[in-house]
């Protein structure tokens, strides 16, 4: 008997995101389905639809040449229409096709889910490892008496809501397949679960208080896995990474003594945080960590139920900065008890804690969270509040001292102070001087450097003097160790203020150590040609023959002689 086709589905969510990379990664739960039911000798592909509302066309078309039978869909609240109208159009294609709906907002909403949307068959909730692979089965063996002995999922029974037994948490994760033998992306975990209770977080009530790991050996051999598919940056997305830190070195450690040479950042909060731990993530390649601040005011923080004091926030960013590690901290606003006093509060904290980068969210009311039983409890309010085409509910619409103008309004100031601060949090890096950084020093500095002269603040008005400060961060990097980004970025600032020869000679030095860098010859043909001297421009630009960007400059410089 041909065994079944299963498609695992990420869907598209109800808004755009002015950043695709917000939305675009496939969660990394959909990916161990994906490996356990290839294990077990099922027919699984994933499909990334994150965007497929773009071409809607092509989901029915998609659907017709793949012949489903059973369609699980990785549900979070943003996409929740995305997966209500795929599997609405899959079921009117084949009444018999299996839609299961897992992962957040399933979880949190299941009754919801099955009561009003007929399209869904089963939702699985919790980990969705064992459950998805137990029904499978059934389907297939059409066993759907057994069903409801199947634990952790949820079913419709003779009009009723049916949810059978919790599943119990997977012990030990390294007996799960590594998804990377079957699949390739970026985002890998190394644990589960939070022992944190944040009043806008769903994440511990989804996978436990009680934190689970991977062993270091197996979480090294998943990146090492990627990493000879050509894989070389990755996002750890374990909500707190260095909780454990022995076992955090121990990683680093074997990154090292495998010579990978990847790229990575990770999440987690100031108080799993030391030089240590720092100087071992540095070394094996991590270039940011994101740290959860949320708020300047104790009060608020409080009131969320975060835990984290500013003392912890402050020694931390300082720390990470000190070991090349770009501190980026995430703030919430718009939230209980928010003022101008306690935005000005958050203003303070972020020119004291200097992050590099800053992520800013105004407060919303998710499934699953202190927050949302809150909501429920004032407002008498029904899960049915979710029939809305809606992806969250903020939480400013709920309580009346706040007004979405005034909301508006702190983010903005938060924003422009962050960004006319920002020339003076870099000058406050002071880099620790041990000799074995210098490179990776230059490293930090070069790209550092590159996100203000070309890459996403060098678009932003309100950041002041972003080409000194760029010019400061390429020199501090060749102060530290050669480094090609620093000569180009380098040569890239004198060339746009005209300064040719200024830029030939740097571009020179680079071009020495680094000849084969495409880049630098690009630059450094180009910036000869400003100069008029198209045969030394050629010398440089014929190296790169088969690139097309170069072919353009050729050409004109062939041009320009023949005249
Ligand atoms: S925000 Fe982070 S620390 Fe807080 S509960 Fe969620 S995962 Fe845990």
């Amino acid at each position: 008997m041909a065994r079944m086709k299963i498609l695992l589905i990420y869907p598209y969510s109800l808004y755009d995101r002015s950043l695709e990379e917000d939305i675009k990664p496939v969660p990394i739960g959909v990916y161990y389905i994906g490996a356990v039911l290839k294990e077990n000798h099922y027919d699984v592909e994933i499909l990334n639809w994150y965007k497929i509302h773009k071409t809607p066309q092509k989901i029915s078309e998609v659907l017709l040449e793949k012949k489903p039978d059973i369609i699980g869909f990785s549900i979070l609240n943003a996409n929740r229409w995305g997966g209500l109208e795929i599997a609405q159009i899959a079921k009117e294609m084949n009444p018999d096709v299996k839609i299961v709906f897992g992962g957040v907002a399933p979880t949190f909403l299941w009754k919801h889910f099955l009561k009003h949307f007929p399209q869904i068959d089963f939702v699985v909730i919790g980990e969705g490892e064992y459950a998805f692979l137990h029904l499978v089965k059934s389907i297939e063996q059409g066993n759907y008496r057994d069903i409801k002995n199947i634990k952790g999922i949820a079913f419709r029974k003779k009009g009723k809501f049916v949810r059978t037994k919790p599943a119990e948490a997977i012990k030990d994760l390294d007996e799960l397949p590594i998804p990377a033998k079957y699949f390739e992306y970026q985002h890998v975990a190394f644990s589960r679960g939070c022992p944190w209770k944040c009043a806008f977080c769903g994440s511990p009530k989804f996978w436990g208080h009680k934190i689970r790991f991977h062993s270091p050996e197996n979480f090294v051999r998943h990146l090492e896995l990627l990493y000879n598919k050509g894989i070389t940056f990755f996002y750890v997305s374990d909500d707190n990474f260095t909780i454990n830190k022995d076992k955090v070195i121990e990683i680093c450690k074997r990154i090292l003594e495998k010579g990978l040479r990847i790229v990575w950042v990770a999440i987690s909060r100031v108080s799993y945080i030391d030089e240590d731990i720092l100087y071992w993530m540095r070394k094996a390649g991590c270039t940011q960590i994101s740290y959860g601040i949320e708020s300047g005011s104790e009060k608020i923080r409080d009131l969320l139920n975060k835990n984290v004091k500013t003392d912890q926030a402050k020694n931390a960013f300082a720390l990470t900065h000190r070991y090349g590690i770009i501190a980026r901290a995430y703030f919430i606003y718009g939230s209980p008890e928010e003022t101008w006093e306690t935005i000005q509060e958050t203003i303070d904290l972020i020119r004291q804690i200097k992050p590099l980068i800053c992520v800013l969210y105004i407060l919303e009311i998710y499934p699953g969270t202190r927050l949302y039983s809150d909501f429920q409890k004032r407002f008498n309010a029904t899960d049915d509040i979710w029939l809305k085409r809606i992806e969250g509910i903020c939480y400013f619409e709920t309580d009346q001292n706040l007004s979405q103008e005034a909301v508006f309004q702190f983010g903005g100031k938060i924003r422009t102070e962050l960004y006319e601060n920002m020339n003076h949090f870099v000058e406050s890096i002071n880099l620790v001087n041990k000799k074995e950084l210098y490179e990776l020093h230059s490293d930090f500095c070069s790209r550092l450097g590159m996100t203000f002269s070309h890459g996403d603040y060098s678009k932003i008005d309100a950041i002041k003097d972003k080409d000194n400060i760029a010019e400061k961060l390429f020199e501090q990097s060749l102060s530290y160790y050669p480094n090609q980004r620093a000569y180009l970025g380098l040569g890239m600032i004198k060339q746009d203020r005209m300064e040719f020869e200024g830029a030939v000679k740097i571009l020179s030095e680079g071009v020495e150590l680094f000849p084969d860098s495409k880049e630098l010859n690009l630059c450094l043909g180009i910036t000869y040609m400003n100069l008029r001297d198209y045969n030394t421009a050629l010398s440089y630009l014929l190296r790169l023959e088969r690139s097309k960007e170069a072919k353009y400059y050729i050409e004109k410089c062939y041009q320009a002689l023949s005249v």
